[in-house]
């Protein structure tokens, strides 16, 4: 039996079936769910990194894809420019 050295707890062991990889089932557990945890973050930065991409985008669109003085961006965004809310109470059911 060769002698292992288990990825997850790094202590050798003695391989007992061929494929064994680790010294203990519960080592095996831990190393997969410390890939999933990894993948799961990573997964997790990309979507914020994609949503700061799209917010980025979009203020492109109010900017008209130029830079304009802030007081002119938040002229655009005044709450004034948004439907009034009367406007929904008079909705026929
Ligand atoms: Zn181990």
């Amino acid at each position: 039996m060769p002698e292992m050295i288990c990825p997850q707890c790094k202590k050798p062991f003695r391989q007992g079936k061929h494929n064994q990889r680790f010294c203990t089932l519960k080592c095996k557990d831990d190393f997969h769910n410390a890939e999933k945890m990894v993948a799961y973050y990573q997964r997790k930065r990309e979507e914020v990194e994609e949503a700061e991409e799209r917010r980025e985008a979009r203020l492109e669109v109010v900017n008209g894809g130029e830079r304009k003085p802030l007081s002119e961006i938040l002229e655009a965004l005044k709450p004034e420019a948004l439907p009034k809310p009367e406007q929904f109470k008079r909705r026929a059911w």
